[in-house]
């Protein structure tokens, strides 16, 4: 780890040296004097941890608290006080400092306490910040795409209602149709953000027979795949260490959208092969449109489409965010390979099952 030490004292610095060196932490110690040659060095590197003297000159030691998280927020600050300087600690803290030391108790012992703890802490509000700022954005968009078929239903019933008036009812039935095609849409939505809600609960891991796991799929699939003309062929597939409803889910939503996203006779063919002595990677492969190599990181984000809707392929935007919570729940990873117009291939990893006899995976 990389600690930033700020003290203009000479043999503070010797001191906070050679407790760093002696609390078993393996840390790199860069040395600076004010806090604007510590604010330069954090532009140039990355510090995990940065203790700061607060009787620095050059500026009071609450501005620079101040000063340093603003400029590296994710770094862990603790103040080292001197005889005194305890009252300050409690504002410190509220500037964004992790923690604080009094200078006369710092040993390796404490010092090695307080700077993991530092660190943790950072790493915990910047995971907390960022939770944060994803929910910010998944609320707002799930509240414009709950807004919009909600408009387009108001926006037709006071049509019909002002035709009714006119005793016009010539185009009343289109109207209905488009009032239930934007019900639909929003009752498709909310089921998509139940099975996205569900799909990080925690859950108990099950050997599972993955052949089992593709029948449930197909059963539910049967409609959509006469409707066009698919056909999906699996080849043996392995048992896994898993969750039943989750993993149909998964294998459905994978399917169902190689259904989707094809303009010809969609053919899908699903396969497993060993990664690991500990996984499968499975894959789900398409005949379909294919997929701009450069959006491949983005649509496993919530809401990212694509295709906007009211065009040629509806849909919510959480299918492939759920898969990969999904997958992320059983420890696995997901990505895809594909061009343009020439198929897609959407890969996912599972934990090998349990060891278990011949029969027992259900
Ligand atoms: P939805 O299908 O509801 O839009 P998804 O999260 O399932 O949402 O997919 C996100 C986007 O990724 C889709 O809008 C689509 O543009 C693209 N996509 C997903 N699967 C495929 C596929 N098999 N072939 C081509 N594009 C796909």
């Amino acid at each position: 780890m990389n600690i930033l030490i700020v003290d203009d004292d000479e043999g503070d610095r010797r001191l906070l040296r050679r407790a760093i060196k002696q609390s078993g932490l393996e840390a790199e110690c860069t040395e600076t004097v004010t806090i604007e040659d510590a604010l330069q060095a954090c532009a140039g590197q990355t510090f995990d941890c940065a203790i700061v003297d607060y009787r620095i000159p050059g500026m009071d030691g609450l501005a620079g608290i101040s000063a340093l998280k603003e400029g590296c927020p994710h770094m862990g600050i603790i103040m080292a006080t001197g005889q005194g300087d305890e009252m300050v600690a409690a504002d410190a803290m509220k500037r964004g400092a992790s923690d604080y030391i009094p200078k006369a108790l710092i040993t390796a012992a404490s010092l090695n306490r307080t700077v993991t703890n530092a660190i943790e802490k950072e790493a915990l509000r910047k995971k907390v910040g960022q939770q944060h700022a994803e929910l910010t954005t998944f609320a707002r968009t799930l509240v414009h795409d709950l807004k919009s078929p909600l408009g387009t239903m108001r926006g037709f019933a006071q049509i019909i209602q002002r035709d009714l008036k006119k005793g016009d009812l010539e185009d009343a039935s289109e109207y209905c149709d488009l009032i239930v095609q934007g019900a639909n849409r929003m009752g498709a939505l909310i089921d998509a953000l139940y099975q996205y809600a569900a799909a990080g609960k925690p859950f108990e891991f099950k050997p599972l027979a993955m052949d089992r796991v593709i029948e449930d799929t197909l059963n539910n699939l049967e409609t959509l795949m006469k409707d066009r003309g698919a056909t999906v062929a699996a080849s043996a597939l392995p048992a896994v260490n898993g969750h039943g409803p989750l993993l149909a889910q998964l294998l459905q939503n994978l399917i169902a959208n190689g259904i989707k996203y094809s303009r010809v006779a969609p053919q899908i063919q699903i396969a497993a092969s060993l990664r690991s002595s500990n996984d499968w990677v499975f894959s789900v492969k398409d005949n379909g449109i294919g997929i701009d190599p450069r959006f491949f990181d983005e649509i496993f984000e919530p809401f990212k489409r694509l295709h906007g809707n009211g065009g040629e392929f509806e849909g919510s935007g959480l299918g492939l965010a759920t898969c990969k919570k999904i997958v992320e729940v059983h420890g696995g990873e997901i990505w895809c390979e594909s061009q343009e117009g020439e198929g897609t291939t959407f890969f996912f990893t599972l934990p090998k099952a349990r060891e278990m006899s011949a029969g027992q995976a259900s």
